[in-house]
């Protein structure tokens, strides 16, 4: 039996009267590795949970949070399309969610529920532990000013880099995400067109786009001549888990980071809100691993 199985089985042998809900939101939900990692992560620390997959689509998102309050559900992980309508039916904002504009973890007190957001902090600390231990004084490079973009330029705004600038196809959207970010750091919005200049002076170079995403493995947001030798290039996606634009950097002469390290630590950052718990990140990574193997 395999790890992943295992600790399934494991989960729903303990079962009781006490078992504490928690779950995972989304449309569409089923491909969704949350629920593997966490029920593992219950398993390794005693945690006695059930973690499961809710398809909700955008109408019955209330009545899924009055479900919440209803039926004491302790903790929720909450996915596209629903980390910004999701805020509206919470009864606070943490205040990192809320400048970011997106929850992706909530946390039920007693029927409180409050907001929070995982996924900046969850990459950041991926990228300290697996690639860069010391962002200060970088120069970083973000490509795309999506949703996940959101979260990590201002996680990585904390960290005290000396510049950030964020590279968008559509450059309104880059100048925008770099104004609302009012921090200590200088974070400006480009246009594709002065990617190359941005990148011949970065020390980290970070996709947030989906492109190379699968299907379209075989696209690259970016040129890698491009790239320093030497620079870190990230790239968030984590199916594949080396992407053609981190293969490229690799043969550029680049440290690669990949995406499923953010996946682990946004979990990890949730079940320790949860439960007050230290995460086991290695046996999540473990089990997800497993899965994306099969
Ligand atoms: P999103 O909000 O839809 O943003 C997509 C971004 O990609 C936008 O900046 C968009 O540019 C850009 N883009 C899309 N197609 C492009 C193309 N063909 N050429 C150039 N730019 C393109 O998506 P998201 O939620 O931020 O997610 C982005 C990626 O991150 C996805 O692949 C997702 O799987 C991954 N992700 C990973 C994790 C993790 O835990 N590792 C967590 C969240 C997301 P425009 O503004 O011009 O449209």
């Amino acid at each position: 039996m395999t790890a992943a199985a295992q600790s399934t089985a494991d989960a729903i042998q303990r079962i009781d009267s006490h078992t504490v809900l928690f779950g995972v939101i989304g449309d569409p939900i089923r491909h969704s590795k949350s629920p593997i990692m966490m029920n593992r992560a219950f398993r390794e620390t005693g945690v006695n949970g059930v973690y499961t997959a809710f398809h909700i689509t955008a109408d019955k998102l209330g009545d899924f949070i009055a479900g919440v309050r209803a039926m004491g559900i302790r903790g929720v992980n909450v996915t596209i399309p629903h980390k910004l309508d999701v805020m509206q039916y919470l009864d606070h904002i943490d205040e990192s969610a809320a400048a970011i504009g997106a929850v992706n973890t909530i946390v039920n007190n007693d029927g409180v529920l409050t907001g929070y957001n995982t996924d900046g902090i969850g990459y950041v600390r991926s990228l300290k532990e697996e690639a860069e231990a010391q962002l200060v004084g970088k120069h970083i490079v973000v490509l795309g000013a999506g949703g996940a973009a959101r979260g990590i330029v201002y996680a990585l705004s904390k960290e005290a880099p000396a510049s950030i600038t964020i590279a968008n196809r559509t450059e309104q959207r880059a100048i925008e995400l770099a104004a609302s970010m009012n921090g200590v750091t200088s974070v400006v919005g480009v246009g594709n067109d002065q990617l190359e200049r941005a990148c011949a002076n970065a020390d980290i170079i970070i996709n947030t786009t989906s492109t190379g995403m699968f299907p379209h493995v075989d696209e690259s947001p970016i040129d890698a001549a491009w790239l320093r030798p030497g620079a870190v290039a990230s790239d968030i996606i984590y199916n594949p888990m080396k992407t053609k634009f981190l293969m490229d950097a690799e043969r550029a002469g680049c440290r690669i980071h990949g995406g499923l390290g953010m996946f682990i630590y946004q979990g990890a950052y949730a079940f320790e809100y949860w439960t007050g718990q230290p995460a086991p990140a290695a046996a999540m990574r473990e089990t997800v691993l497993e899965a994306l193997q099969q």
